[in-house]
């Protein structure tokens, strides 16, 4: 068993050989800002899945299902700040060693921390917005919110009377192509791959390190429980990310 001392000191000495790192971040890397994730013990998603995009489109009581549980996601995601994982990853932008970042977050805390967002790819879209499903016009989340909490429980767009929704991929609703697209290319050109705080669980993006890994690149994981690539990574550490991603960029 290796000393986290001695874990960091591997990853870093892959960090310096790299230049053009791509980080896949999921709900992990925001469990320090105070916004839960979805397969920890105890997350309220496992005792209550989220709704699938097709059951929001024909269910109304999965609508209403929606609404109830975004309440709270919608208070916890206006109140987080980037933690230091967050910042850390600016810091590898800073040192020129950041390809991308593509996170499976719709935090918005990677933009919040300051990296330059042509180099965010978010691959599940952004809770901050609002979209009808039919039209596609956008919104702010807020003023949607401001309708529900005002007692609206199934909230239609202005214009065309579609379903709104966060502009989030919901479960079986297709990630935007020119979106995966762009991750994918990032994922085959990285010279150095990184997981923090994913479970790898969640396609496509689980399968994003494998394109990587097919071109030889190397893997560092990040991430407090087990995950399916922890066998083929190079770096495997298994603390939180607002500890190991800043003393990890001090390293450098
Ligand atoms: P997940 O919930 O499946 O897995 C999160 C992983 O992070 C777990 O394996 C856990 O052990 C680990 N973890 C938790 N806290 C950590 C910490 N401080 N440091 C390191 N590791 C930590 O998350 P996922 O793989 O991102 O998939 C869940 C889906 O839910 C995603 O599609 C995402 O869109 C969505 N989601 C997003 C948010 C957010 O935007 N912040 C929050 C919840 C869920
Ligand atoms: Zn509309």
């Amino acid at each position: 068993m290796l000393t986290l001392q001695e874990q960091l000191q591997n990853a870093a000495r892959l960090v310096r050989k790299a230049q053009r790192i791509v980080v896949l971040t999921g709900a992990g890397i925001s469990t320090e800002s105070g916004i839960p994730d979805f397969r920890s013990p105890g997350s309220i998603w496992l005792r209550n899945p989220p709704v699938s995009y097709p059951d929001f489109l024909n269910k109304p009581e999965a609508r209403r299902q929606y609404w109830e549980t975004r309440r709270s996601l919608s208070a916890q995601v206006k109140a987080a700040r980037p933690n230091a994982a967050h910042r850390a990853l600016v810091e590898l932008e800073r040192h020129n060693l950041l390809l991308g970042i593509i996170t499976q977050n719709f935090d918005g805390l990677h933009h919040d921390a300051g990296h330059d967002s042509a180099r965010v790819v978010e691959l599940h879209g952004n809770s901050r917005e609002a979209v009808c499903v039919l039209c596609g016009t956008r919104s702010p989340m807020e003023e949607l919110q401001r309708r529900v909490d005002a007692g609206e429980t199934d909230p239609r767009c202005t214009i065309c009377s579609g379903y709104m929704k966060s502009a989030t991929v919901l479960f079986g609703q297709h990630i935007p192509a020119d979106v995966l697209v762009r991750a994918k290319e990032l994922a085959e050109t990285c010279d150095l791959f990184m997981v923090v705080g994913s479970s790898l669980q969640v396609l496509p993006a689980a399968n994003l390190p494998r394109l990587a890994l097919k071109n030889g690149v190397p893997l560092i994981i990040v991430n407090l429980a087990p995950t399916p690539l922890d066998d083929y990574a190079d770096v495997v550490i298994r603390e939180k990310a607002g500890l190991v991603l800043p003393r990890l960029v001090e390293m450098l």
